[in-house]
């Protein structure tokens, strides 16, 4: 008897046994291969993960498959082995995880391109050498030839514009000399055409780009192409780490420490983590680069589990920029700026360069408030303020995506007196404007790069001189090189510094040390002005010295001390419902079971979620620490089982954040 153990991409947490369909050759059916099935009236396309001889239900109860689609598995035993390990490790359904590893196309049941085509590798005429290494480049270069084909997690923490992306060219060269496939993520931000094109004119093997805005037809294809290019390099974003890749030789992940390689909703994995997983499963080197590595990184790479190798200085003649910290307190300050800052941009500017300038926060201005009463304009569906913008004039909740036009009253009290308090980029653009009438300004967010192509123009328009002064959020601090930028200016380091989130801090110091690093990459030297209240802080001590591994040692006995990651495992368990007293009694329910299984795990809570109300829902949270991962892991299996028999489940929203990213 042959019964067919199929994921199904349905939120549930198991698979689904069914009959072969009648007359088809169970010795022949591979797992991976694709199934249509029916499951509660309709018909799904699961895919094949075993074929088993007995079934946990009777048989008289399973259902016939309906047809298999596939004669050759479309997801290789490697690329299944990852996406088993995954759905487990993120407590997330096995069906859906492999929904989300395939292109569209397949999972709808379309067949698979006959031939590969359109491979690029004809267009593609490299027209760079390589450079010559300095010592500490070849040295890196030199360590990963040795290791040849076996697993290793190479660490490079290389201050920014060492040359990190020369070291990954080597190393990519060698591979494809032994006819290998190169795979290199990237941060969603950083995929630009600038990178594909460096990448372009160095090698004359294929590149195959992967990343979130592809059609669904380029998907298939270029997902199809990456498995018979040997040998190829693919560039792509987080989930390019579950293409297929037969012949594989190394995977790079560069910006190491950035967020985007971690998704946020749904299957919740850190492509980072799936990375090593698999690099370790294929047994190959993975690389791990960046100029502000991740706490995680840079604990497993001081306690000797990665390879650590450091790039000190900036590579050719570049020098690294100087830090100029500006005490505000007390000082006037026009729309944030002040006046040794506005001197600053002004020397800058007149000696002919560029200059950029930091506001992580979009808008016009964060609050909207009545100077009468108080009153404070904040979102119907969100416990959050609204932000105040201009382009168009509207309120914006950032967290529901509601929009509502502008109050000419204040709700409360009926006063006309309405003020906006606060700066947001779109402000600080105009009061730049004022200042500097004569030259040309630029604002980068996500309001005014809404796609691909405004990015790339704006991006086009910095590096040719089109635009002297860079206002922007965190989009700008990543991975651009503009050599004629001489200085960057942090308008406001001081919310990092008090900020709820335990990783606040880390982040605040990777975003100074990667904004500071757009200054001063080509032949002249760069500055950078920090405006605080807190120019005293140890932390920031410690980044205006330019000394981030001292940051991060400090930020890491600061972990220790009081328990959390990387000296612990952590995950948060979600909820959220209308009703808020229904959450709450839900998560005391699951805090009762989870208690009951009697693992060595804290659980803390339930607590409201930092953003306690998003979208009509109210957000709380348990939280979840072990000292290991693996009893975190066994105690997660057991209680995601458990919590299904929970009553008021089923109105329920909750999700499991396996190492989380933020606690919002
Ligand atoms: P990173 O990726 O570390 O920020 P890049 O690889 O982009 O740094 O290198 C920064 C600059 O230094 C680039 O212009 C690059 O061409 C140059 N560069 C890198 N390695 C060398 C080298 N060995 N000799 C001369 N210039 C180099
Ligand atoms: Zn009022
Ligand atoms: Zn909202």
């Amino acid at each position: 008897m042959s019964i067919l153990s199929i994921a199904l991409p349905v939120l549930l947490n198991k698979n689904f046994d069914y009959l072969p369909p009648t007359g088809s050759d169970c010795a022949t059916l591979q797992p991976g291969i694709r199934v249509r099935v029916p499951f509660h009236g309709r018909q799904l396309i699961g895919i094949l993960v075993a074929v088993l001889s007995t079934s946990t239900l009777p048989l008289h109860k399973l259902k016939t498959a309906l047809a298999i689609l596939d004669t050759e598995p479309v997801v290789p035993a490697d690329i299944l082995r990852l996406c088993c390990w995954a759905a487990t490790y993120y407590q997330y359904p096995l069906g859906m995880a492999l929904t989300l590893a395939l292109p569209s196309q397949l999972r709808q049941g379309k067949n698979l391109p006959l031939a590969a085509t359109k491979l690029d590798s004809k267009t593609n005429n490299a027209v760079t050498s390589p450079l010559l290494l300095n010592e500490a480049q070849q040295t890196i270069v030199n360590a990963v030839t040795k290791l040849g084909n076996n697993f290793a997690v190479i660490t490079i923490d290389g201050v920014t514009g060492s040359g990190k992306t020369e070291v990954y060219l080597h190393v990519i060269q060698q591979l494809l000399h032994k006819q290998r496939q190169a795979l290199v993520l990237v941060p969603e931000i950083s995929l630009t055409p600038q990178t594909i094109t460096y990448f372009k004119n160095r090698f004359d093997v294929p590149i195959i780009t992967l990343h979130s805005r592809l059609t669904a037809k380029e998907r298939l294809l270029a997902w199809h192409n990456a498995q018979l290019a040997v040998p190829c390099i693919i560039i792509g974003t987080r989930s390019a780490i579950f293409t297929p890749l037969p012949k594989l030789g190394i995977i790079i992940i560069d910006e190491e420490h950035d967020l985007s390689f971690k998704q946020q909703d749904s299957f919740r994995y850190n492509a980072r983590d799936l990375a090593i997983w698999r690099a370790r499963d294929a047994n190959i080197p993975v690389i791990l680069g960046s100029a502000t590595p991740s706490l995680e990184t840079l604990h497993r790479s001081w306690g000797g589990r990665y390879k650590y190798f450091t790039l000190p200085q900036r590579a050719g003649s570049a020098q690294p920029p100087s830090f100029n910290v500006i005490d505000v307190r007390r000082q006037n300050l026009a729309d944030g700026l002040s006046t040794t800052l506005i001197q600053a941009i002004t020397n800058h500017l007149q000696a002919g360069n560029q200059a950029l300038l930091l506001l992580n926060r979009r808008g016009f201005a964060p609050v909207m408030l009545c100077h009468d009463c108080g009153w404070v304009a904040k979102c119907q569906h969100c416990d959050v303020r609204l932000t105040y913008h201009m382009q168009p004039y509207r309120l914006h909740c950032h967290h529901c995506d509601a929009q509502q036009n502008l109050p000419t009253k204040c709700a409360l009290c009926g006063s006309k007196e309405l003020r906006n308090w606060g700066i947001g980029t779109e402000k600080l653009e105009i009061s730049l404007s004022k200042h500097f009438p004569a030259v040309n300004i630029v604002r980068i967010d996500r309001d005014s790069t809404r796609n691909r192509h405004q990015f790339t123009k704006v991006v086009q328009g910095i590096h040719n001189g089109q635009f002297q002064l860079i206002v922007g959020t965190q989009m700008i601090a990543k991975g651009h090189h503009f050599p004629n930028v001489t200085m960057a200016g942090i308008i406001d380091a001081d919310y990092g510094l008090f900020a709820a989130d335990f990783r606040a801090s880390e982040r605040l110091g990777q975003l100074i040390m990667q904004v500071a690093g757009r200054a001063g990459r080509g032949t002249k030297p760069g500055q950078v002005w920090l405006q605080t209240h807190h120019p005293e802080h140890q932390l920031l001590q410690l980044l205006l010295a330019g000394n981030y591994q001292l940051f991060a040692k400090t930020l890491l006995q600061e972990r220790e001390s009081v328990g959390l990651p990387p000296f612990a495992a952590m995950a948060i368990f979600h909820a959220s419902n209308k009703n808020l007293a229904a959450v709450e009694s839900f998560l005391l329910k699951v805090k009762a079971l989870a208690l009951k299984l009697r693992y060595q795990v804290r659980v803390l809570g339930p607590v409201a979620a930092l953003l306690p109300k998003r979208a009509s829902r109210y957000r709380w949270q348990l939280l979840l620490q072990a000292k290991h991962k693996a009893v975190l892991q066994q105690f997660l299996t057991q209680l995601t089982s458990v919590v299904a028999s929970v009553p008021g489940n089923v109105s329920m929203r909750w999700s499991i954040d396996v190492d989380p990213m933020d606690m919002l």
